[in-house]
């Protein structure tokens, strides 16, 4: 079965603005699927309904044939990772504390596990003793991609990850996630705003407009104009 199933999901906020208006669509296990549309179309509304930030009001998200609603938040939590734009870090402890926190709210303390993840967000380890201060933007969101990796999560959630990076740290911190989507079957949902970045990582892109999935497409028909 699919890794995520939105089934007829609406989310109407309390102004009255339907941000998300029946969407139902699967998205496979281990695939990096994309989803694109201008500021306000819906993407962070929808992408929040799978970790529970944003509850429908109509509808429902099954992740590997289960309820998102049944059981605890913070459980479902634990299985997702999240990243999103200017990630916050804790200013005060360093790299490794930062990278380190999921792991020890599970009651584990592994330095292994922490220098593994820099390893895989091709982070030295040189600076694992760092304060997030002391690092550039880019790497700033290489931790945090680190952190979201902490607890093993099957479903990668990233909202925006790439939008204050420079092109060439954007492509290669791309290319390690592509990386650990085919090597672990990690499923990734990522909205952007923008298409070429969407083309660049992307199997499936999904389109939304006011709310709606307005195409479902991939790079190749995309690029063939399709
Ligand atoms: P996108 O991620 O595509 O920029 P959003 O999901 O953030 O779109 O927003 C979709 C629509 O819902 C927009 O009209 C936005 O203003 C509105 N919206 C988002 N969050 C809230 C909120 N907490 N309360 C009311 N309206 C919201
Ligand atoms: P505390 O003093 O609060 O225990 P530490 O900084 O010693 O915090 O460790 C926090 C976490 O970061 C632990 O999981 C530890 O194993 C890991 N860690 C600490 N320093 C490093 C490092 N240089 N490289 C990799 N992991 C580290």
């Amino acid at each position: 079965g699919p890794a995520i199933a939105f089934e007829r999901v609406t989310k109407r906020y309390a102004d009255g603005t339907i941000a998300v208006d029946a969407v139902s669509l699967a998205v496979e296990p281990g695939s990096f699927v994309a989803l694109v549309g201008a500021s306000g179309s819906g993407k962070s509304t929808l992408l929040k309904t799978v970790n529970r930030l944003v509850v429908p009001s109509e509808g429902r998200v099954l992740i590997d044939g289960v309820d998102v609603s049944e059981g605890a938040a913070w459980q479902l939590r634990r299985r997702i990772g999240y990243v999103f734009q200017n990630i916050g870090l804790f200013p005060h402890l360093t790299v490794a504390q930062n990278i380190a926190l999921p792991l020890r709210l599970d009651g584990r303390n592994d330095r292994a596990r922490v220098d593994a993840l820099l390893d895989t967000v091709e982070l030295p380890d040189s600076l694992a003793s760092r304060t997030p201060a002391e690092l550039s933007g880019g790497q700033r969101q290489r931790v945090g991609v680190a952190r979201a990796l902490a607890t093993d999560p099957g479903l990668l959630l990233m909202d925006e990850p790439f939008g204050a990076l420079d092109p060439v740290t954007r492509e290669s911190l791309g290319q390690a996630i592509v990386r650990l989507q085919r090597e672990r079957r990690l499923t990734v949902l990522m909205v952007t705003h923008d298409m070429a970045e969407a083309l660049l990582d992307a199997a499936r892109v999904l389109v939304m407009e006011r709310g709606r999935v307005v195409a479902d497409t991939t790079p190749a028909a995309l690029i063939a104009g399709e």
